[in-house]
């Protein structure tokens, strides 16, 4: 009998493969009131003009540097609605437990999400608990979902991408870069995946590289305002190499990066080197990745580079009819394909 193994579960080409092949096969709906669906295996859904989308996570350890389960759960789902280029308005959430669970840690855990919300200036309005038997789930998943609606910004955006070239879509999707767009990524990529591994292990880089998880919405408010945005993604499991594989095979174009321009931290870079894992393969939870009509690429790189959150963001390529999937120019001026993860090198980080 086929079994599902912890790697069908970390992002990249072999998830992909479960979920086309059972989620997609079995729960896909035609139905008319569906803008964004299962099929377009965007970061969010859209039905009846609502921006809707879920996410259940499990992270080990379930505290670590720069965050943990709470603050990621409420980041994570926070950050797939504000990709959409809509504002979130509120977020569900539900928790697994497992029997023996300390107190103090679910309370722990509680404030984190609630210090999380209040920073995204989204309000969490339900909190379902469930307490299973030991050695059922791993101590505690959270499920969080989100709702989030169209706003003005997202209209005012899109008018001024069609200044400049077509655009017949409503919604921001991974499908809509087109030939010569510009890609942004917000800043150093690795930092999440490479702080949860180092600490769960004891390599010792924590001290040097903690995760990046945040909430996007406020930074990503800021850029729509700039205009000209088609296409965003956080790079989460299987890291900038899957998001930029997904944007290409979506959008049906290749796409030209410069790993000279790829913002990836010292410490992020020598604990890969030790540990043999590419950078670019592993999560993030809190950067997003950019295509934005070209005319707009340095205005937007300005308005994020002003912001916190973007203050190390880079334009590190474009999408190209030269090049078939994703092909990076080495920093020795070689190329080569970036191809899409098997699965994030590093399991259980969100
Ligand atoms: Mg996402």
């Amino acid at each position: 009998m086929k079994r599902i193994t912890l790697a069908d579960g970390t992002g990249g080409e072999k998830m992909m493969k479960l979920i086309k092949q059972y989620v997609l096969k079995n729960l896909n709906s035609n139905a008319k009131n569906i803008d964004v669906g299962l099929s377009d295996l965007d970061d969010s859904a859209v039905v009846n003009g609502i921006v809707f989308t879920t996410d259940s996570h499990t992270v080990k350890p379930l505290f670590f540097p720069g965050g943990d389960i709470g603050s990621l759960a409420v980041a994570g789902t926070v950050n797939d609605i504000a990709v959409m280029g809509v504002s979130p308005c509120a977020l569900s959430s539900a928790f697994v437990i497992e029997e023996g669970f300390p107190v103090d840690d679910y309370e722990k855990i509680l404030l984190s999400m609630k210090k999380t919300s209040k920073y995204a200036g989204v309000p969490i309005v339900t909190g379902d608990t469930k307490v299973v038997e030991k050695n059922v789930v791993e101590k505690i998943i959270i499920n969080t979902s989100g709702i989030g609606m169209r706003s003005r910004t997202l209209d005012e955006n899109i008018k001024e991408v069609k200044r400049y070239r077509r655009f017949d879509e409503k919604w921001i999707k991974d499908s809509n870069l087109r030939d010569g767009d510009k890609i942004i990524v917000s800043g150093s990529v690795g930092n999440h995946g490479i702080a949860v591994l180092s600490f769960r292990e004891g390599y010792g880089y924590e001290s040097e590289i903690k995760s990046d998880i945040k909430p996007l919405n406020k930074m990503i408010e800021k850029i729509l305002k700039v205009g000209g945005v088609v296409s965003m993604k956080d790079p989460t499991r299987g890291g900038l190499a899957n998001t930029l594989n997904e944007f290409a095979e979506k959008s049906k174009t290749g796409i030209m990066v410069d790993e000279e321009k790829i913002p990836i931290k010292e410490g992020v870079k020598s604990a890969c080197e030790m540990l043999g894992i590419d950078p670019l393969e592993i999560g993030n939870e809190g950067k997003v990745v950019i295509g934005v009509v070209r005319e707009k690429a340095e205005e937007v790189l300005k308005a994020l580079r002003k912001t916190e959150e973007g203050k190390n963001a880079e334009i590190i390529g474009e999408a190209t009819k030269n090049v078939n999937g994703v092909v990076m120019k080495t920093v020795v001026g070689g190329r080569r394909i970036v191809e899409t993860p098997i699965g994030d090198p590093v399991p259980r980080i969100c």
